[in-house]
């Protein structure tokens, strides 16, 4: 297909495709799925090799948000009948972070619930963060504490954060269908705030909300342009209790398309498979690997992952490697720069654009929380709308709970 030679071209070289063949990658058929696949896994190959990357999701506080972002378990109005805490301390966050890094995490991804911190938020996080690098030298941290204020991003870097979290999630065209009590203009604000102050910028996307595919292509063309160092895709988790409970729309296909349309526009950022994809790719998630250089392990924020150990022989059965801490996950080009982007620094040619809904979408994130189930039992027949309770389950255990993770 000459789109795909056309788009491992320009991967290949850092050249931004244009949104007409960002659209067709979208638009392709199933029958033309495995040669996306390996098209988009060439350029995933080129930068990163069969390395796959372990993040772990460390929830400091959760739920009780005066925020009302449609897609999250953690919204002020939400049913949903999720795990509610606040701050957990310095030493029981560093405790449920190494349980992720026994288990292979690379970066502990420290998230709290709200609009944004306040100062003494910040203050207590900064003490986590100092706890967690003193037992683990090697760890990266990234924090995702929501809209950031004047100041707060210097002090963040100052006690030892690598990285901020902080996602897009749509497009700028309908960010205001999604969420009413912040605007996409103070996401992109806070993220380049992160930028500024010197950390590693992570913003990224959440599928399956009802968009276009404009709008996917609008929002993954605008992160380009704002430059993060990795780019976390979600795929939404349905919760019960949120206004976009009944939006199951999408398929495995589409969700490995959309993550190849990604790798395509963003070849040598670190492309994360983050929530919902064990809920949305399911027995296809292997696939995913092809395209994506970066997973969470285990548990999401408000929601249940596959274990731990099944990610790892995913990932080995798949023929992939976990990234070890010695390793820099970015190509060199860009791992020299320190707030460098997507896709970006001295390629042919940079488009490129502007999340608490952190991100991590994982259903995490501030995040858009949602997750999944462990070995999540399909039906037969579904129709559109329909709720799908056996595919979520609620995170019973890990952090803010006597329950050990899964990691
Ligand atoms: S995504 Fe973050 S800001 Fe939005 S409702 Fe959820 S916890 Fe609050």
């Amino acid at each position: 297909m000459d789109l795909l030679k056309t788009l491992v071209d320009k991967g290949l070289r850092r050249e931004l495709p244009t949104r007409d063949e960002a659209l067709a990658v979208l638009a392709t058929s199933d029958d033309d799925l495995l040669d996306v696949v390996a098209a988009a896994g060439r350029v995933r190959r080129e930068w990163f090799g069969r390395r796959v990357k372990l993040n772990y999701l460390v929830n400091l506080k959760s739920g009780l948000c005066p925020e009302d972002c449609s897609y999250c378990s953690q919204r002020l109005g939400s049913t949903a009948g999720i795990l509610k805490y606040t701050w957990l301390d310095a030493e029981e966050a560093s405790k449920a972070a190494a349980a992720g890094l026994a288990g292979g995490a690379k970066r502990v991804c420290l998230v709290a619930s709200g609009r944004g911190p306040t100062d003494r938020d910040v203050d207590r996080v900064s003490k986590t963060i100092e706890a967690i690098k003193a037992d683990h030298e090697d760890v990266e941290v990234c924090a995702c504490l929501g809209l950031l204020s004047e100041g707060q991003a210097e002090r963040l870097r100052a006690a030892g954060a690598d990285a901020y979290n902080h996602n897009l999630n749509t497009s700028k065209a309908t960010y205001g269908e999604i969420t009413t009590t912040h605007t996409y203009a103070d996401r992109v604000d806070t993220v380049q705030r992160a930028q500024g102050a010197g950390l590693s910028a992570c913003s990224g996307l959440i599928a399956g909300m009802g968009e276009s595919d404009e709008d996917l292509v609008d929002v993954v063309f605008s992160l380009r342009e704002l430059d993060p160092d990795s780019v976390p895709v979600n795929f939404l988790i349905p919760f019960e209790g949120t206004p976009l409970a009944r939006e199951w729309n999408l398929t495995p296909q589409r969700a490995l398309r959309i993550l190849a349309m990604v790798r395509f526009v963003c070849p040598d950022v670190e492309v994360r498979l983050a929530g919902g994809r064990e809920v949305h790719l399911r027995t296809l998630q292997p696939l995913a690997l092809h395209l994506v250089n970066s997973i969470f392990l285990g548990d999401y924020l408000t929601s249940e992952g596959q274990a731990g150990q099944a990610d790892l022989e995913m990932i080995a059965d798949a023929g992939f490697e976990v990234e070890g801490a010695g390793t820099t996950t970015l190509p060199a080009h860009r791992a020299d720069v320190p707030a460098g982007g997507c896709g970006g620094h001295g390629s042919a040619e940079d488009s490129g654009a502007p999340a608490h809904a952190c991100g991590s979408g994982a259903s995490g994130g501030c995040g858009p929380c949602g997750g999944a189930d462990a070995e999540p039992e399909v039906p037969a027949a579904r129709e559109a709308g329909e709720a799908r309770t056996d595919l979520v389950a609620v995170r019973r255990r890990g952090a803010g709970t006597d329950v050990a993770p899964n990691a």
